[in-house]
């Protein structure tokens, strides 16, 4: 729960604010960008929610956050409806659904559910959260938990345990969850069910892999994302605890592929028609060899 006490001078005054646990995840941020917004190496809120949307999107990002950074001055009554709405969908046709409740074991990384004939899929790990936990037992379970790499595999055991599925992560990033029931091996890409391709994509770790989802959905970890500051896809040049000249490589190597939405652990998502997405991802990839 966030704390008045703790409320950032930095917030504008009205009922929405966030406290000093604040980690500068950004994922309030990507969820509300009309209401959150960076400042001083946090997060804090610029402008109330002015719409009902405003507001609902708001408590998104409230229910999201890994810290319980957010809060409110008076009790919402429209909160426990929110915290019930997980995962919320974000294509219906296609069964893409965003989990929220980050974990902050992951440093706030979204994670993603897909609503499968053949087996529902967690794409990484969100926080343990009893309405999410009741949700996805009410859609059907989870058969498969497929890790991008190994900073995000969070509450990982408790979804387990819960589903009984099954654990996949590179064998590059093993040591981050060797409980892991399959293990991703190689540098080739492997057609895992006929939606789904896994594309192994060393450089921010050695094991980090990309997740192609009926050619459309890239799931990306913390490989590739939209910087919402520069504009344009990128990749986390501080942040890559591998290689950057093989991050590069493999960026190189997804151009191989069609696909109209990057759906990041961190960072922004980005949509695009699939012509425009890969004259994105080439621009991405000659901004990294100038860095
Ligand atoms: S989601 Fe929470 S921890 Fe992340 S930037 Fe926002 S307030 Fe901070």
């Amino acid at each position: 729960m966030a704390k008045l006490e703790h409320r950032r001078t930095e917030n504008i005054p009205g009922d929405f604010y966030v406290d000093t646990t604040c980690i500068d995840c950004d994922a309030c941020r990507g969820l509300a960008p009309e209401v959150f917004t960076a400042v001083g190496g946090q997060s804090a809120v610029y402008a109330q929610p002015q719409t009902k949307e405003q507001r609902h999107q708001a408590l998104i990002a409230l229910t999201a956050c890994p810290t319980a950074s957010i809060g409110t001055e008076k009790p919402d009554p429209d909160l426990g409806h929110v915290r019930a709405e997980f995962p919320v969908p974000m294509d219906e046709e296609d069964g893409v659904l965003y989990c929220g409740y980050h974990s902050e074991k992951s440093f706030g990384a979204a994670s993603y559910f897909l609503k499968r004939e053949s087996g529902n899929i967690l794409i990484d790990c969100p926080r343990e959260a009893s309405p999410l936990i009741k949700r996805l037992g009410e859609l059907g379970g989870v058969s498969r938990m497929l890790l991008t790499h190994g900073d995000d595999v969070a509450d990982h055991s408790v979804y387990h345990q819960r589903f009984g599925c099954e654990r996949w992560i590179h064998e590059g990033d093993r040591s981050a969850l060797r409980e892991a029931e399959q293990l991703f091996k190689g540098s080739e890409p492997i057609d895992l069910d006929k939606d789904m391709v896994i594309i192994p994509v060393s450089g921010h770790t050695r094991g980090s892999c990309c997740f192609l989802y009926r050619n459309k959905y890239l799931f990306t970890g913390d490989h590739l994302a939209f910087s919402h500051r520069r504009g344009h896809l990128y990749a986390f040049r501080d942040a890559c605890w591998y290689s950057w000249s093989k991050q590069i490589e493999s960026m190189e190597r997804l151009l191989d592929y069609s696909f109209e939405w990057v759906l990041p652990g961190h960072g922004r998502r980005r949509h695009l028609p699939a012509g425009e997405m890969k004259e994105e991802l080439k621009r991405c990839v000659e901004w990294m060899k100038l860095r």
